[in-house]
């Protein structure tokens, strides 16, 4: 058995697109999502392409299902290298209007549900003893906030922080954790985020994209592979003296 990465919220977009870039790079791919269609479309592609992935339906706000996806990707695909906490999911509207039940579902989801990833993976790492990769999913957001974003907002800014304060707590046994934080990515996640933007301003999409588009210093969005890249890179040899890091994937549009 190989080394195996698990992806959570590797249905589509970003999560999809790093499936393929880890397999590429050789581990064994537990593919998770919450969505039964996707995740299992996207294993099978996997598998036709000669990789070696499995899917696994889960809801990453269930911290017991998270522990147990651990467990049961590791039986099927071999030790654990790297876990990707990728699962995310956003909404917008204003601080005053937002719906309460969504403010907790995005906090569950984004911020809890990393948190159920580190602690699982975490726990999986030291007893086996020679480190690993524990890698977030934060967002421009976590670093600049936008107007109507206030919940996603601070889930990212709160998975900054836990990247920093877990990666601090977990160097002494070669466990890195770091996260990535893309600026504006063509995802279906981003779609609905230009629709409802442009809703709440008056806009129509296409002027809301432009709008976009003239913030972003290398002139194009981003693509889920631009993202998967650095993923990939943080899961790598190459980054083993990296840790506790937000790298932005954001075209120029944010330098800290
Ligand atoms: P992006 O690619 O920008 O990260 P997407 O919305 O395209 O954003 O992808 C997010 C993925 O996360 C989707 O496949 C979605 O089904 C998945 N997801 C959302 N909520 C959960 C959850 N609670 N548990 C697991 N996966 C989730």
């Amino acid at each position: 058995m190989g080394q195996t990465a698990i992806i959570t919220g590797a249905g589509q977009g970003i999560g999809e697109a790093t499936a393929y870039r880890l397999a590429k790079d050789g581990f064994n791919i537990a593919v998770a999502d919450i969505n039964e269609q996707t995740v299992t479309q996207v294993a099978q592609n996997l598998r036709n392409q000669g990789f070696e992935a499995k899917a696994y339906v889960i809801d990453v706000a269930d911290r017991e299902a998270v522990f147990q996806l651990v467990d049961d990707a590791i039986n099927d695909l071999g030790e654990l290298a790297v876990f990707v906490n990728n699962a995310g999911v956003a909404f917008i509207d204003s601080v005053i209007d937002s719906d309460p039940d969504k403010i907790s579902r995005l906090f569950d989801v984004n911020l809890k549900g990393t948190y159920w990833g580190i602690q699982a993976a975490a726990t999986t790492f030291k007893t086996q003893g020679h480190g690993g990769r524990i890698i977030n999913a934060a967002s421009l957001a976590s670093v600049e906030a936008s107007a109507l974003q206030s919940a996603y907002s601070a889930s990212k800014f709160g998975i900054r922080g836990l990247t920093q304060s877990a990666a601090k707590e977990l160097a002494a046994d070669q466990i890195t954790v770091n996260s990535y934080s893309p600026g504006i990515v063509r995802t279906p996640l981003r779609d609905s985020i230009d629709a409802r933007t442009a809703e709440i301003k008056g806009l129509s999409v296409p002027e809301q994209q432009a709008n976009c588009l003239t913030e972003i210093g290398l002139g194009r969005e981003g693509s889920p592979a631009d993202v998967a890249e650095v993923i990939a890179w943080f899961a790598s040899p190459n980054a083993a003296y990296i840790t506790g890091q937000t790298l932005l994937v954001d075209g120029g549009m944010h330098f800290s």
